[in-house]
């Protein structure tokens, strides 16, 4: 093959790392887990006058992973050839073991490259990728099971009042133990978005196998069209045998920390719509890539939390189906960012505003409030 080597980008100059840790503004908690606070770990990938951001939620240990492992494959790399330096981060993680908190770092930097990029060339990031779609459908997720009845039908009609009509409530509350509340709630939810919204549940793998399709078949009434996570995500068989027993769609993969998992989860038959974490299974190198597995498997992909960082990859791929927008993570990005989107009607448009990147741009004075590191 003859012609001349692909131009090279600027070289990556810099890259920093800082943690913010934001209570929560109600009591957060699942089937599985209870929480007070969110944990955001950013990255800043600089390079010429330009500054793309990147992040993860979870634990602040991914800032060491960035600032120990990371920061120094990527800083100097060409910027523009953001899948080398992800490969480059993935393979030094051998040891340190890559899933996991080293995954949401590596995430959260590959992240930063692609938005380094696209501001590098004033373009909004799904221009970038190529645009698949202009609108990406949003659901509301929250319907925590420590809310009371009062909060969560308050959530409800939030998102409803933004035209948002498709509503997400988790379930299994004490690892399956609360069927009785988990059943009052589901209906609860039916009633107060009525019958034309969407109505999901998320179980966080909380019931077991039997035990999530008798509960998919008490919930049949309130009409549940999403059930995520029945029995635990490590379960692919258990999965699929649901998938197989109820009406509802089963979904999962928010904790695919790389593509090989997210293929098998995909592949096993295991769900009806794969999701996949942009900040966990890799950064949007690795999502663009579950999402075109799901798509020759003839699955559709959701973004799983975080909703701003999917949504300009969600508007690259044309299979998918929704993002998820998380009442923390909505809480936390709008609290720390300039430029979030509006969901008003039930889609966001990326790249509308005509900003470069994925629009966001740290509100310092703001995130300083809730910096630890
Ligand atoms: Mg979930």
């Amino acid at each position: 093959m003859t012609g001349a080597a692909p131009p090279h980008g600027p070289r990556v100059e810099r890259l920093a790392v800082s943690v913010y840790r934001v209570p929560t503004d109600l009591p957060g908690g699942d089937a599985t887990l209870s929480w007070d606070a969110t944990t955001l770990v950013l990255v800043e990938a600089g390079a010429e006058d330009r500054t793309g951001i990147g992040f993860t939620y979870g634990s602040p240990a991914a800032a060491s992973v960035v600032e120990r492992e990371l920061a120094g494959l990527v800083v100097g790399h060409d910027a523009f050839a953001v899948p080398a330096a992800n490969d480059r981060m993935s393979r030094a993680l051998r040891n340190a073991g890559r899933p996991g908190i080293a995954a949401g770092a590596v995430s959260a930097v590959d992240t930063a490259l692609w938005d380094l990029k696209a501001r590098l060339l004033d373009l909004p990031l799904v221009r970038l990728l190529g645009a698949a779609r202009e609108e990406v459908a949003v659901y509301g997720s929250g319907g925590l099971t420590p809310y009371d009845d009062a909060q969560l039908e308050r959530q409800l009609r939030g998102w409803g009042e933004q035209g948002i009509d498709r509503v997400k409530i988790k379930v299994a509350e004490s690892w399956g133990r609360r069927e009785a509340r988990d059943l009052r709630r589901v209906a609860l939810t039916r009633r107060t978005v009525g019958d034309a919204a969407e109505v999901y549940v998320d179980a966080n793998g909380g019931y077991t196998r039997k035990q999530a399709v008798r509960m998919a078949s008490a919930m049949a009434g309130s009409g549940v069209g999403w059930l995520e996570e029945p029995v635990s995500s490590d379960d692919l068989t258990g999965l699929r045998m649901v998938r197989d027993a109820v009406l509802p769609d089963v979904a999962a993969g928010e904790y695919g920390y790389d593509l090989p998992y997210l293929t098998r989860m995909a592949a096993s038959g295991a769900v009806d719509c794969l999701q996949a974490d942009v900040t966990r299974c890799g950064g949007v190198t690795v999502w663009l890539r579950a999402a075109a597995v799901a798509e020759g498997l003839g699955l559709h992909i959701s973004g799983h939390c975080a909703p701003h960082l999917h949504a300009h990859v969600a508007a690259a791929v044309p299979n998918t189906r929704h993002l998820e927008w998380f009442h923390d993570h909505v809480r936390v990005e709008n609290l720390l960012f300039h430029g979030t989107l509006d969901p008003g009607g039930g889609t966001v448009s990326p790249g509308a505003s005509g900003e470069p990147g994925h629009g966001l741009t740290l509100d310092r004075a703001a995130a300083d409030r809730f910096r630890t590191a």
